[in-house]
Formats: structure tokens, C-alpha cells, sequence
């Protein structure tokens, strides 16, 4: 059988990331790749797990179409090591940090072999012992879990991922560990952690003190004495706060997470890696892959079958990885191969509402990409169960504790950042709406190049209102929204992450959340930046509410050197 591939054209912008990062390079630094090899390559890796099957070839070619025409990218390591020598294919991690030197520094090697192959860790840094509690060995006092996370940051900056990706950390603290204050304000200088995002490890008890204006107990990690108390109210303001200032720290629900761990016979969840999509237990790797949302309308319906057929081929792909990964130590092989969660997530979302005539902020469009996640979902676990039936399902499934039908793998879905492989597509990252529409980049010699969005540069000559001179002032202002010449349909359409309110932000993660995502959502609730505090604090309230797992804030301009800004890209 042939397998049909479609025709694609990668931009130039696709181009220059792809020649940079991801084609394999001769001794000189020259790329040796084109994007059909490099497709090749990826999916000639990922099917050989399935030699002795009898649709080896067949599955194969299907690989190679699925990626070749941006359906369905598998996350950045995947797509860098596949087929080489390298061959660790993951981008998820999370590393246990046990309270003693020995424990602490394993996770720092640990750390370092993940981060030499493109991965990002994740660590709880709530079971060690509080600053200057007793140390035993030496009758000296503790210096404290911040003292070494510093150690972890500094490492990561050391090792620079073979020039290819900085090395990402996320650090989690539980809200009653008796330093919690101090891991709240620990990145308030901006100079400090860089490496890091940090996020409180909010629990149920936590909120209910704070429903309740009361305090709460902080409890030694090690003795399991109550140490002290605190109101909770006067450490989520400071959380609050925090985040106004400068976006950090983030919260993550560590409660609702471990309500959906499908594995609670295997441990508690205490991290999500750095993006914070994917909860996992100590020692467990997570290998990632979204599927393209703005491919799939055609004539202004979504396809739903080519849908199905691409998140079968997809979760066979990232069940696939994780047989060919190369991992970075024997825990981590260990614990991955006892739960094989894969993580399946979406980019293109925005460009799929845009296409329908929806807007992000709309309950119509809320309710289309839950009813997309939950199809995903659906078909998802429908393949996961066949596979099982076909290679067995995950090794750790116990049928007196786990109530689903047997799967091959724990966890399906999550939604990622997608930061650099939406960037191949060319769509909006995630489930994110697009942070503008017309921008300007500084060009050599001091030349200014309009970047216009694909869908409304389209539209706007279909309907006869594009002008260069419309375009600059778009840039210019920021946002579509309040230029005559823009029908109002358009200017609610093209609305982007800073035109829409932080509730449409929350509403939209909330509602993906509850509908189809078995792990997590890494999603940025924007704000203008005159958001107040009360503003921030309502937004975690009701993130909480609405059973998200976790929540980043950032309002605009409220940290040095912002990376994305509306008006201007380099
Ligand atoms: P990509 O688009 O490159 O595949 P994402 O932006 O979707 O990656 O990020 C997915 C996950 O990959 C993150 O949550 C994190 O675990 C990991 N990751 C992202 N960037 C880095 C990095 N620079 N170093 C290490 N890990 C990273």
C-alpha cells in the first residue's frame, strides 16, 4: 500500500530553526539535512519497534507523512535525536531529591546527564529538611533547600545542551514546608534561579484556610512535626504579589493532580517538568508530540476523521518512542517502562478557531476545542487500548487498583508550549492565542519588516482592506481591534492574548482541562499591564475552581528584557 503524503511548505522562518537546531551538521557545522530526510530519519527510528509486525512498512511511510506534512510533530529531542547516536527522545523528566548529600548531588548529576540530551527535570524540593534544622553528622545546622537549588541552577548553566537548547528546570516547594516564604520571594531578584521557573505545590487544605481566613500548618519534612503556622492569607498575598511583580512564583494544585494519578500504587506526584504540562512521579521520563489543529478544517467544518486517523498514528508513534529512547540512567528506564506515559497535546488551536470564524474569548469557541481535546482523548485511549491488547498494556496496571480498562499507556494527553516546533508549523503554540497579529522585526541596516499573520493578511486582501499602511498601524498599536477599516467580525476574530481578559484565558485551560487532558496544560493567562493584584488573585481562585492543575500569570512588561512583546520581534 501507498501512503499518501501531503504537500507542504515550511517558511522561512521553519527553515532557519530547523538548519540551526534540528538537521544533523557535518564536521564543519554544515546541515547535512533537508526536512524530507530529517522526516525520514525521525520516522524510520520510531517504527523499528514494530519490524516483526506485519504493517512494519505501512506504519513507517505513515510516520514519515504524519510529520513531513505538520500534522503531528513529536516534541524538540525527538525530532534532534531520533536515528543518531544520542537517541534520547524525551523532553520530560522529573528527579527526586532526597534530604541528604548523597541524595541531593545524584539529583544534580542526574539532572546534568538529562539535561546534555535535550531534556527538562522537574524537582520537588519539599523533602528536605528546613534551613537550619539539625544535621546529625556533623551537629551543624541545614542549610536549606534554596541554598541548593542555587547548586542546581548553577550546574544547568554550565552545560548548555550541546548548544542547542538552555537547560530548562522547574522547582516546586510545598506550600507547608516551613521555608515556603522564602521559596515564594527566592526569584523576586531577578538576577537569581534563572534557570528555574519556580511553583508552590498548592494543596486542598491550603485553600480551605484560605476560604476559611484561618492559619495553617507548616510541617518539618524529615520529623513530620508542625513546626509553626502561618495565615494563609498573608502567604497567598505574597504569592499574589510575587506574580503581579514579575510572574513568578506559579501555582500548581499538587492536590487535583494526585486525585487523577493513574498510578497512585507507584507513588504521589510531587512535580511537573519545566513547562509544567506533565505531572510525573520520581524518576519517570514523559516523551511529547502535538498535533496541528490548523490543519484539520476544510471548508469550514473539522475533519474529524482525518482527526481520528492522525491521533491513532500519533499515539502509536509517541507508544513507539518510548521503546527506541535511549535513556539517560537506569531509574529513569526503569520507571518509564513501568507506566509508558505519553504525553499527546495540540498546537494550532488559535488558527483552528480562526479558520471556523470563531474567537478565542467566545463560548462557542471554548466549547469546539473541548469538543476537539475530548475526540483526541477519546481516540486516543481507544488506540492505547488496542495496543495493549496487541503489546500488552503498561507493566505496572493493577486491575484491583486501576478501575480503567487495560491501556498500554498511564497517561495520554497533555498540552504543551510547543515553543519551537509550533514555530516549524507555523501556528499558534498550544492552546494559546496568538500574541499578535502584525509585528515588526528589525532587519539589517536598520530596516523594519512587517510580519503579518497568515489568516489575516488572507482575509484582509480577500475582502479588499489590506494596506501596508492599515498593516503598520496594527503593528503599531498592538492589536486589530479599534481600526475602522477592520469589520467588527474580524476585529473579534483576530483578537489576541493581550485583547482578550485573563477570565477568557482561565475559562479556555479550565475547560480544555475538564474535557480531555489526562495530565496538564502549560498555558500563560496574559494580562494588560495595568492588571492589579486583586485581578491576579481572582485569577487563581478561580483557575483553582475550575479544576486547572496548575496556573502562570504574567502581566505585560513586568519582567526585564520580556522575551515576547506585542509591538516589535527581532
Ligand atoms: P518544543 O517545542 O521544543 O518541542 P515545548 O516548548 O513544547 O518544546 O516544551 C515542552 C517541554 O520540553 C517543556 O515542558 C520542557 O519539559 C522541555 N523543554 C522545553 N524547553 C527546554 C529547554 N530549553 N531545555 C530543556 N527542556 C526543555
Amino acid at each position: 500500500m501507498t501512503v499518501e503524503t501531503r504537500k507542504v511548505s515550511l517558511t522561512e522562518t521553519a527553515e532557519t530553526v530547523l538548519q540551526r537546531r534540528y538537521y544533523l551538521k557535518d564536521a564543519q557545522g554544515h546541515p547535512v539535512e533537508n526536512w524530507e530526510k530529517l522526516c525520514r530519519r525521525v520516522a524510520n527510528a520510531v517504527a523499528l519497534p514494530d519490524r516483526e509486525l506485519d504493517d512494519y512498512e505501512e506504519v513507517r511511510d505513515h510516520f514519515f507523512s504524519l510529520i513531513y506534512s505538520l500534522d503531528f510533530l513529536p516534541n524538540s529531542p525527538c525530532l534532534m535525536n531520533a536515528g543518531t547516536g544520542i537517541g534520547q527522545l524525551s523532553a520530560c523528566f522529573v528527579l527526586p531529591v532526597e534530604d541528604s548529600m548523597e541524595g541531593i548531588f545524584t539529583a544534580v548529576k542526574n539532572g546534568a546527564l538529562v539535561h546534555k540530551t535535550g531534556g527538562g527535570t522537574g524537582y520537588s524540593f519539599s523533602r528536605l529538611r528546613p534551613r537550619n534544622a539539625t544535621v546529625s553528622s556533623t551537629q551543624g545546622v541545614a542549610s536549606g533547600p534554596l541554598s541548593f537549588a542555587a547548586v542546581f541552577d548553577v550546574a544547568t548553566e554550565t552545560i548548555k545542551q550541546g548548544g542547542k537548547r538552555r537547560g530548562a528546570n522547574m522547582g516546586v516547594m510545598r506550600v507547608d514546608h516551613p521555608d515556603i516564604m522564602d521559596f515564594i520571594c527566592a526569584k523576586e531578584d531577578q538576577t537569581r534561579f534563572n534557570n528555574f521557573n519556580f511553583s508552590v505545590a498548592i494543596t486542598d487544605e491550603f485553600m480551605q484556610a484560605l476560604y476559611d481566613e484561618r492559619e495553617y500548618a507548616l510541617v518539618d519534612p524529615v520529623t513530620k512535626e508542625i513546626v509553626s503556622s502561618l495565615n494563609a492569607r498573608t502567604v497567598f498575598d505574597k504569592i499574589v504579589d510575587l506574580a503581579w511583580h514579575n510572574g513568578e512564583p506559579g501555582v500548581l494544585f499538587i492536590d487535583a493532580a494526585n486525585r487523577a494519578n493513574p498510578t497512585p500504587q507507584l507513588g504521589e506526584f510531587e512535580a511537573t517538568n519545566p513547562c509544567g504540562e506533565q505531572w510525573l512521579l520520581p524518576y519517570e521520563s514523559c516523551n511529547l508530540g502535538s498535533i496541528n489543529l490548523g490543519n484539520f478544517v476544510e471548508g469550514g467544518r473539522v475533519d474529524y476523521d482525518r482527526l481520528a486517523r492522525t491521533t491513532r498514528l500519533a499515539t502509536r508513534f509517541l507508544d513507539n518512542v518510548i521503546d527506541c529512547n535511549v535513556f539517560p540512567i537506569p531509574e529513569i528506564k526503569e520507571m518509564t517502562m513501568k507506566t509508558r506515559k505519553i504525553g499527546l497535546g495540540i498546537m494550532g488551536m488559535h488558527d483552528m478557531l480562526i479558520q471556523m470564524g470563531l474567537s478565542y474569548a467566545s463560548n462557542e469557541g471554548r466549547k469546539l476545542c473541548a469538543e476537539v481535546m475530548k475526540y483526541i482523548r477519546t481516540i486516543s485511549e481507544e488506540t492505547s487500548i488496542e495496543l495493549a491488547k496487541v503489546k500488552g498494556p503498561f507493566p505496572a496496571f493493577d486491575p484491583a487498583i486501576n478501575t480503567y480498562t487495560p491501556r498500554r499507556n498511564a497517561a495520554l494527553t497533555s498540552i504543551q508550549p510547543t515553543g519551537t516546533v509550533s514555530m516549524i508549523a507555523d501556528c499558534a503554540s498550544g492552546c494559546e492565542p496568538y500574541f499578535s497579529i502584525v509585528m515588526v522585526k528589525h532587519v539589517m541596516d536598520g530596516d523594519k519588516l512587517l510580519m503579518v499573520n497568515k489568516h489575516f493578511e488572507e482575509i484582509a486582501r480577500a475582502e479588499g482592506f489590506y494596506s501596508t499602511e492599515l498593516m503598520a498601524r496594527v503593528a503599531d498599536s498592538g492589536t486589530v481591534v479599534g481600526h475602522e477599516e477592520i469589520p467588527v467580525k474580524w476585529q473579534e476574530i483576530f483578537c489576541t492574548a493581550q485583547d482578550i481578559t485573563p477570565s477568557d484565558h482561565i475559562q479556555m485551560q479550565g475547560i480544555l482541562q475538564q474535557s480531555g487532558v489526562d495530565s496538564s496544560i502549560s498555558k500563560t493567562i496574559n494580562m494588560p499591564n495595568t492588571a492589579t493584584k486583586e485581578d491576579v488573585r481572582l485569577a487563581y481562585l478561580m483557575g483553582y475552581e475550575m479544576g486547572c492543575k496548575g496556573l502562570t500569570v504574567y502581566r505585560d512588561g513586568s519582567r526585564d528584557g520580556q522575551v515576547l512583546n506585542t509591538k516589535s520581534a527581532s
